[in-house]
């Protein structure tokens, strides 16, 4: 693969011509991807094209917009095996995984287009007889979107696609890690008829894209997804200018079960959501909080599943647990492990990298630490990768409690039948997303997400969210 810059609908190398090889998180021996290592100057050309195009887009309106977003939907259909393979090359996840991620990336695509061409607003009388008022969205300006790796081409098109449809311009700075799928969601879109310059993309490092493209005046707007700390720097780096900022961040996911629940059924829920795509999803369940009458049932259950879950390539067949996005980022996670077992936590299975045939990728064995208290490092920060703690509660508050006692709050989840407890629940937990009787993962783009404390901002993505944060409202009052 070659990836190129997109810059007002064409493709173009970085302009000082350098690249960089992005490798196979499976074998990283292999080469996967060469692609353009970028600066500020082809920034500049990005929000140039961005800037001119966007009064013509404003103009397009809301239906022949949508019109365009259809037809990439309608092409990326065409294509989905291709897509899925693309990302598994990159990011390592499974091609089932892969797949449902292009699927999910056609959802969006329709959704935004839809709720794009029926953008309105609201209207009602004044307090002055004879004068009408009225509600009225226009787009924000210029975007800037900077997406992390683990969601190469959903990620992208979460951030750009309402973007575009709510009628702004878009420059995408995707992760360098995996920036292959979203140059083809920028090429879906220009053969779909996308006018050149709406959506550009440029890849390149946080440092020399990402900051560019921020300290630009002329970007009205930014959504950011990723870490922690790049995302409170961008915070500060904007603060002042008046640009708005969302940031969709880290989480440390709890899963709760009470003694009532099926123990088998809420360790396959549990396992699905910490060790899919490697545990590398911001919303995957990292703390399962488990009421003491059934710790011991819980614990041997996602102990037995862990053992049995296949680890290796993402193209294999059976496979359950793929590679990490490199090899040193599985290398950091053995070294919370470690830690964690240091800080009095007992490894109940996992926690090695894999050697043989898999020893030149990001692969290790999904693991379970049992025996976490809350104060221990593993039980409060977030680890990227597939490894789970179990703590134990005496009952619901304290469990309540435990879920609450970290400084995110992106999503949880607990599993019981009592009807009682789930209220409790609900009105009680510090999350953006609550799941009841789910796995942590998982969400529907008609609907918000995001978290609240330090995994997100004001902002939410998706849903009407996306509406509120991609449009400016204007209050007309009438007189005839
Ligand atoms: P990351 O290291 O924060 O990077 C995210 C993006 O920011 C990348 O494109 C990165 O570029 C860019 N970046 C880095 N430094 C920058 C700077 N100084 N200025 C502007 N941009 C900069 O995150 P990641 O490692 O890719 O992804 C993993 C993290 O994302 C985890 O913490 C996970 O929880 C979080 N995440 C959150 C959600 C959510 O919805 N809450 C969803 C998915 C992932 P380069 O890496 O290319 O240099
Ligand atoms: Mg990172």
């Amino acid at each position: 693969m070659r990836a190129i810059n997109f810059i007002a609908g064409h493709g173009a190398p970085a302009a000082s011509g350098d690249e960089y090889e992005r490798r196979n998180p499976a074998d990283e021996r292999e080469v996967v991807g060469k692609h353009p290592r970028s600066g500020p100057a082809d920034v500049t050309a990005a929000i140039e094209a961005a800037e001119s195009a966007l009064p013509g887009w404003t103009a397009f309106g809301g239906p022949r917009r949508a019109a365009v977003l259809h037809a990439a939907a309608t092409l990326l259909e065409a294509e989905v095996h291709e897509a899925a393979v693309e990302i598994v090359l990159e990011e390592g996840k499974t091609l089932a995984e892969a797949h449902a991620e292009v699927m999910r990336t056609i959802v969006v695509l329709r959704h935004f287009a839809e709720r794009g061409r029926s953008l309105g607003g609201t209207t009602a009388q004044s307090e002055e007889i004879g004068t009408t008022i009225y509600t009225r969205h226009r787009p924000v300006g210029i975007v800037a979107c900077i997406t992390p790796w683990n969601f190469p081409l959903a990620l992208p098109a979460w951030k750009a696609v309402p973007a575009i449809g709510f009628g702004n311009t878009v420059v995408l700075k995707p992760a360098q890690l995996a920036p292959a799928p979203a140059i083809r969601l920028a090429r879906v879109l220009h053969e779909a008829g996308l006018p050149p310059g709406v959506l550009n993309v440029v890849i390149g490092s946080g440092s020399d894209v990402g900051d560019a493209l921020v300290d630009d005046t002329r970007i009205a707007a930014v959504s950011f997804t990723g870490s922690n700390s790049v995302g409170q720097a961008l915070a500060r780096r904007i603060e002042g200018r008046g640009a708005r900022f969302q940031a969709e961040l880290g989480g440390q996911s709890p899963a709760i079960v009470l003694d009532d629940a099926d123990p088998v059924h809420a360790a396959r829920l549990i396992a699905e959501s910490a060790f899919g795509s490697a545990g590398q999803r911001c919303t995957a369940t990292r703390r399962v909080i488990v009421e003491a009458g059934i710790y011991e049932a819980v614990a041997s259950h996602l102990q037995s599943i862990a053992a049995r879950l296949e680890v290796g390539p993402g193209m294999d067949d059976g496979v359950s647990v793929p590679p990490m996005i490199t090899s040193s980022e599985r290398d950091t996670v053995l070294v919370e492990i470690d830690r964690a077992e240091a800080d009095g936590a007992e490894l109940l299975v996992g926690g090695i990298a894999m050697n043989g045939r898999l020893a030149h990728g990001g692969f290790m064995s999904p693991t379970l630490l049992g025996g976490v208290t809350p104060e221990m490092h593993i039980a409060r920060e977030e680890v990227f990768g597939p490894v789970c703690s179990l703590l134990k509660a005496s009952g619901l508050d304290q469990a309540i409690e435990m879920a609450n006692d970290v400084r995110y709050g992106l999503s949880a989840s607990i599993m019981t039948r009592d009807l009682g407890s789930v209220i409790q629940f609900v009105e009680r937990v510090d999350a953006g997303m609550i799941h009841v009787n789910r796995p942590t993962i998982g969400g529907d783009p008609h609907m918000p997400f995001g978290g609240v404390k330090d995994s997100g901002s004001s902002h939410r993505e998706w849903g009407e969210a996306a509406a509120g944060f991609f449009t400016e409202q204007q209050t007309v009052y009438v007189r005839a």
